[in-house]
């Protein structure tokens, strides 16, 4: 019994007297002097100008506290992590971290506030708030008591367990009990303890306005607490909500400016390359570290066809698609999404039989991938059909969300523009390097790639044989048909040319109006001799039907000069010594190949 108690039975007591016979009137000014010091030794709840001398201390000796690291799920599942994922992106991580750190300040100033209501409101055993763990449980997520009792932090309450559980329902906004048979019935205490009074109020979602938890005050005492203690509570309940909303948001704001600097930092390495497939390796850099999937899959079309495979695939059965050739008439989603340019999505219940054709109908099918996400990449926004599509799917019971569709969009929009970009520079440096009617390499391409193989050459010390063939009387060619048949004349040697080397390891150039230059890398004089005969032979054998009686034939000579690798001169000297073999076969009778000879002073014929 507290003194206010005390001096308020006194004072009654006088009063009592003092009434019941005349001879005791003279107690009044005793009971008024009671009545008076039992006023102000009355409980208060601390406010201004409340005298905190009278606040009972609470000292670490008799104090326990905890905390269990809960943030709200649906909160949470925004910056979805991999978790158990086939790829755990490192932006995952960043985030989680932010989080930690977001809870690890909500929870501190969450005890902060614990500990000064149970030091400020008098006779408190424990304080504690619970907060939401899914849709239809609460948990201990701080709490505050007396050591001597233990509050269990893994408690879960329902919406059907006990007296807590009435918070759950809209319409209650406080619970208030001076009279309980004892703790059985808050359920989150380990001990005996007899609890007799308790007051809770629900947290309130400054967003949603759902409850997401509850802030609770228990006591030993009987009718501890009262009306005014409820309302002091809900308005500290209003703040731990505002904290909490607080302290998301700005974890929420400080991940999202990660996540955009992120794709700021792509941007800068998309300004410095303008090679496609740098651009295409950064793009699955970029989706590996910022998306959480179980497979990954990245198309690209081919240029000028409706055709295009996949660059790259991993994750869960990702074998069967690596190097996978589609065309635009399979009507897989992943296609569908890059001949419309559209995202797509898909999103299938657990225990689906249906499968959707990721390329087309042949595929491996797996049920468990269970979210689909393709994201289209375009080189001009509003194209009809895109250029690159970044597929993603998981097993997540969860569909990709908006936060991390919008997210990629704009990393998909920025690497549009710089594909774009580079496509235009390879386009036009491929325009530059190349002979437009024939499609072989230019002159100046010729020597650049002749002076790499050289020095390759020399190092391994083998040979390059040096072609130089021309086109026989071929001003009469043109004389007699017109310069269109020549042409049709010069496109037909160069394609015949290039199909009797090797294509993916010898060089052949158009090196002038009817000239070309090949270059024989690795071989020896038999061996370039042999070619520069194939050549000859199946030029010879070429016929162009000019809708005349005879189709046209034509003949070439070539000079040919082996090129060693104790060779002393440039390469423009090695081109020439061709040219000179080449001046021998035109006066050995044309349609022939001559070896370039330095110790003979004829020209050998073979
Ligand atoms: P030769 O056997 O001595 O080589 O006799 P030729 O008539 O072929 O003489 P030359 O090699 O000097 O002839 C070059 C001719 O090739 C001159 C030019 O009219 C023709 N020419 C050069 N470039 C082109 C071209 O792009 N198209 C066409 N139709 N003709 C070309
Ligand atoms: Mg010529
Ligand atoms: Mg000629």
């Amino acid at each position: 019994m507290s003194v206010s108690e005390i001096l308020f039975i006194v004072a009654g007591l006088l009063v009592g007297l003092s009434f019941l016979n005349g001879m005791f009137l003279f107690l009044i000014p005793f009971a008024v002097v009671a009545f008076v010091l039992a006023w102000m030794n009355r409980p208060r709840l601390a406010g201004p100008g409340a005298s905190t001398a009278t606040l009972p201390v609470i000292t670490l000796k008799n104090r326990a506290t905890g905390t269990t690291p809960v943030v709200a799920p649906d909160l949470r599942s925004e910056f979805r992590n991999g978790n158990g994922m086939a790829n755990e992106p490192e932006a995952a991580l960043k985030v989680s971290q932010v989080w930690a750190r977001a809870n690890a300040d909500i929870n501190r100033a969450m005890m902060d506030l614990l500990l000064a209501l149970k030091g400020i409101v008098p006779n408190v055993n424990s304080a504690l708030v619970f907060s939401q763990r899914n849709a239809k449980e609460w948990g201990v997520r701080n709490y505050v008591n007396d050591k001597e009792v233990s509050v269990n932090p893994s408690t879960v309450i329902t919406e059907t367990s006990g007296l807590l559980s009435q918070l759950f329902r809209s319409g209650v906004d406080r619970l208030l009990e001076g009279d309980l048979p004892g703790c059985k019935s808050l359920q989150y205490y380990v001990d005996n303890t007899p609890i007799k009074s308790v007051v809770a109020v629900p947290l309130i979602d400054h967003g949603s306005g759902v409850r997401v938890g509850a802030l609770i005050l228990d006591s030993v005492c009987p009718n501890a607490f009262n009306n005014a203690t409820a309302r002091a509570l809900t308005y500290v309940a209003g703040a731990i909500s505002m904290l909490d909303y607080k302290g998301f948001y700005s974890a929420q704001k400080h991940i999202a400016l990660q996540q955009y600097s992120g794709l700021y930092n792509y941007l800068r390495k998309f300004f410095k390359t303008m090679s496609v497939n740098d651009i295409y390796k950064e793009i699955i850099n970029y989706v590996r570290a910022n998306m959480a999937y179980d497979r990954l899959t990245i198309m690209a079309m081919d240029k000028d066809k409706d055709s295009g495979r996949v660059i790259h695939c991993d994750g869960v059965d990702a074998d069967q698609f690596v190097n996978k050739r589609f065309t635009l008439s399979d009507k897989g989603i992943f296609v569908l999404s890059i001949m419309r340019n559209r995202p797509m999505e898909r999103s299938f219940l657990p225990g689906f039989k249906d499968y959707l054709p990721r390329l087309n109908d042949s595929e491996k099918r797996n049920l468990n991938l269970r979210q689909i996400f393709v994201m289209p990449i375009a080189a001009e926004h509003d194209a009809a059909t895109a250029d690159i599509a970044i597929c993603l799917e998981s097993s997540s019971s969860l569909p990709y969300n908006d936060h991390e569709k919008e997210l990629l969009k704009a990393f998909a929009s920025v690497a549009g523009f710089a594909y774009d970009r580079a496509c235009k520079f390879e386009m036009g440096r491929e325009q530059a390097m190349r002979d437009g009617h024939t499609g072989l390499i230019n002159k100046k391409t010729l020597f650049e790639k002749l002076r790499a193989e050289k020095s390759r050459a020399d190092r391994g010390k083998y040979s390059i044989g040096v072609l130089m063939m021309d086109i026989d009387h071929f001003k009469s060619v043109n004389d007699t048909y017109g310069h269109p048949i020549g042409d049709v004349v010069i496109k037909g040697i160069a394609d015949t040319i290039s199909k009797e080397i090797r294509s993916d390891i010898d060089i052949v150039a158009r090196f002038g109006g009817e000239e070309f230059v090949v270059g024989l890398i690795e071989t020896d004089a038999n061996g370039m001799v042999e070619t520069a005969e194939r050549i000859r032979k199946a030029v010879q054998k070429l016929s162009f039907d000019i809708h005349q009686a005879e189709p046209l034939r034509v003949t070439v000579s070539i000079g040919a000069f082996l090129l060693q690798p104790n060779f002393n001169g440039d390469l423009q000297k090695a081109v020439n010594n061709a040219d000179q073999a080449l001046y021998r076969a035109k006066e050995g009778g044309r349609n022939q190949v001559v070896q370039f000879q330095t110790a003979e002073p004829e020209p050998a014929t073979v």
